[in-house]
């Protein structure tokens, strides 16, 4: 039973994570409403519904992804690389009816939302994520892609990014964001107008960029495979190239929120990073082979690194928390404090959601996720709730749960 909105109601389970401070064992967060109220430790206040052996965690920010390729799951990465996945995703992308890419969508939202997702950065061709997300339980910036590199369809381009922006106005749950997609497949010019547009009215912006040692390549030397690749597509354009990645950079240095996504051959060193995200997208950067991911050297340097999954024609799943896993079997070192708060807090500054959601602080949303934990004695909280593999048992999301696992006990959820 769901507790009645503008009630106080309070919650308990071995560790709350709150992720802005330290783990409470047994702590308490009370709502009221939609709001947390109060997050407190274990001993002040009883809790109406006891989660048990549980990890209570800030719902999950997804900073990057596709929805719309979602029928692409299980397809692979071809033998020929980067560019022939690129023809792949188009080839799919021709074939798709709207009935059916609408239906696709709407399974990548349900599987995002089933895995503890409650913010999600969506890239969606002709912005068509849109009504599905205003209507799930989740925050949204749905980022309308913009492609191309050629003078006219660059115009083209443009016009629609404009109609669909004065079309679709923020909502209290969703809001429009601008994807000028990688230097590749969009004209410098459209790159300029999209960062003017994004820095004058306060709209995200998420670009791929140095995804590929090929995109440096032909940015910085006009050659490599991507020449064949978009001369195939009849938009080769060497004049309408950017100059290198920094280019890109700078434009967007006074983008609020500017999100880079990959940045798999990007130099940390780059000082027009410093406000932006880089969003690393650990298994689908593993699934291509690429070099090891520089993203330690970004957080060092001061860089905000947040995690996407990418979309389902690089990955296997949009668990978030499945790259988080990922991680911390491949970076034991890594402190699991980091860790979730790169896959949450981070994700929602990237995104600009973070003042409603991203940790578990009184006057922030209620949105959170219940994961089981092992019965092991482990002392560091962080280690327990990485070393758990189960699946997400349940999720808040403005202070109303969502959905219902078999595995929770059910008496224990009604309210004492
Ligand atoms: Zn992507």
């Amino acid at each position: 039973m769901s507790p009645q909105k503008s009630t106080s109601w309070t919650l308990t389970a071995r560790w709350i994570f709150v992720v802005e401070g330290q783990p409470l064992e047994n702590g308490t967060i009370t709502i009221n409403g939609d709001r947390i109220v109060a997050v407190e430790p274990h001993g002040r206040r009883s809790a109406d519904v006891d989660l048990g052996n549980a990890a209570v965690i800030p719902g999950l920010v997804n900073a990057h992804t596709h929805l719309d390729l979602s029928g692409l799951r299980g397809a692979g990465i071809p033998a020929g690389g980067f560019t022939d996945w690129l023809r792949a995703v188009i080839r799919h992308r021709r074939n798709l009816s709207t009935d059916q890419l609408t239906w696709d969508i709407q399974a990548g939202l349900n599987e995002s939302v089933a895995c503890g997702t409650t913010l999600i950065g969506d890239i969606s061709a002709q912005g068509l994520s849109w009504p599905a997300l205003v209507a799930a339980p989740v925050r949204a910036i749905v980022f309308f892609e913009l492609l191309g590199l050629p003078k006219t369809r660059a115009h083209q381009a443009w016009a629609g990014a404009c109609e669909w922006l004065r079309s679709h106005p923020a909502t209290g749950t969703c809001r429009p964001g601008l994807s000028p997609h990688a230097p590749y497949s969009i004209r410098s010019s459209l790159f300029r107008a999209a960062a003017n547009y994004c820095q004058h009215r306060r709209v995200a912006m998420a670009t791929h960029l140095a995804e590929t040692q090929a995109e440096l390549e032909l940015l910085e030397r006009r050659c490599g495979p991507f020449v064949d690749f978009l001369s195939e597509l009849g938009v080769w354009d060497p004049e309408g190239l950017a100059n290198g990645a920094s280019e890109i950079l700078r434009l967007n240095a006074d983008t609020q929120n500017a999100l880079f996504i990959h940045g798999n051959y990007l130099d940390a060193a780059c000082p027009f990073l410093k406000g932006a995200t880089l969003v690393y997208c650990p298994r689908t950067h593993a699934a291509f082979g690429h070099q090891a991911h520089p993203f330690r050297t970004f957080l060092q340097a001061g860089v905000r690194v947040a995690l996407g999954t990418d979309s389902l024609a690089s990955n296997p799943d949009l668990n978030v928390f499945e790259e988080v896993r990922f991680l911390h079997d491949r970076f034991p070192d890594l402190p699991g404090s980091l860790l979730l708060r790169m896959a949450t807090l981070y994700g929602a500054e990237a995104l600009g959601w973070e003042k409603e959601t991203g940790s578990l602080v009184p006057g922030k949303s209620a949105d959170l996720v219940v994961l089981p934990l092992t019965d092991l004695g482990e002392a560091d909280p962080h280690r327990l709730l990485l070393s758990s593999a189960g699946p997400v048992n349940r999720v808040l999301w403005r202070g109303e749960w969502y959905s219902r696992d078999a595995k929770v006990n059910d008496q224990r959820m009604e309210r004492g």
